[in-house]
């Protein structure tokens, strides 16, 4: 009888190791890519993850938010992110993202070369050099695969100071991801001016959703930049009552001019796409 009891207690624990292992094996080759930008306060963090692969831009201004947000989106066996933009080293982009290295296994870090020479930036190259983490230049032109999905780096083209700079926002790193007829534009604190010279430019900026640049101050988001991207779709991370005033109603004004739809992190929390496969819009999901 005893004996019997153990085959059995033995089978059901296999069966248990079975099902753990088919949902993980599931969950990973999910073609699925979900585009999740993180309630981190007045910051950004924008989470990309398709199957197990995650591309991770910016960490908010906090590490213990960061943590949980990540938490509750990748899965707890994934203990790895696979490239981490930093679009530029304002605290509330990279202060979150000193958890993120101390946490997860960073493959590669691309970030803008403009420097700043705040303690907060000190601390974060110290980590990634004792974490000996590959750190690449973002420049425009270069792409990063996730299956049927793929980024691209728009901004910064041409030359781009290497030491410390007084207005960071100015090098932010823009990146455009195209899925199917799916297509996200990420601007970081680009200000106007750097906006207005990608248009003349000729860059391909054109995305149905858009994170707006500088959490929506009035000094981003220009009528020509908002015409030239053509979004449906806006979003505004932005914490309540932040001391800056964002989202100004100067830039609110313009999105609404351009008809464009206006959702915002201090409103709606976490705002997440779900891209089900390259054929279908993304539709956003109510967290
Ligand atoms: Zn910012």
């Amino acid at each position: 009888m005893q004996y019997r009891k153990t085959i059995y207690a033995m089978l059901l624990l296999l069966l248990i190791i079975s099902l753990i292992l088919a949902g993980i094996i599931w969950y990973e080759k999910r073609q699925d890519l979900k585009v999740i930008f993180l309630d981190v306060g007045q910051g950004d963090a924008i989470l990309i993850e398709q199957g197990s692969k995650q591309i991770l831009i910016d960490g908010g201004p906090s590490g213990q938010v960061l943590m949980e947000k990540l938490g509750r989106y990748v899965p707890f066996w994934d203990r790895e992110i696979e490239t981490v933009i930093a679009t530029h080293p304002d605290q509330d982009h990279i202060e979150g993202l000193l958890d993120v290295l101390k946490n997860y296994k960073v493959d590669s870090l691309i970030e803008t070369t403009a420097q700043s020479d705040s303690q907060l930036y000190k601390k974060y190259e110290d980590l990634l050099a004792q974490k000996q983490i590959q750190k690449i230049a973002a420049v425009a032109g270069m792409k990063i695969k996730l299956d049927q999905a793929e980024m691209e780096i728009l901004s910064p083209a041409g030359e781009v100071p290497t030491g410390i700079v007084k207005d960071t926002n100015m090098y932010s790193v823009v990146t455009k991801l195209v899925f199917g007829q799916n297509s996200f534009l990420f601007t970081g604190d680009l200000p106007d001016t750097e906006e207005n010279k990608m248009v003349q430019a000729g860059v391909d900026m054109s995305a149905r959703i858009l994170k707006v640049g500088h959490h929506g101050s009035k000094y981003s988001s220009s009528n020509e930049f908002l015409e030239k991207v053509h979004p449906q779709d806006a979003i505004i991370s932005v914490g309540k009552n932040n001391r800056f005033g964002h989202p100004a109603q100067e830039a609110l004004d313009r999105l609404l001019a351009h008809k464009i739809n206006i959702f915002r992190t201090d409103e709606l929390g976490d705002i997440e796409y779900d891209c089900e496969n390259i054929k279908l819009n993304c539709q956003m999901i109510a967290n």
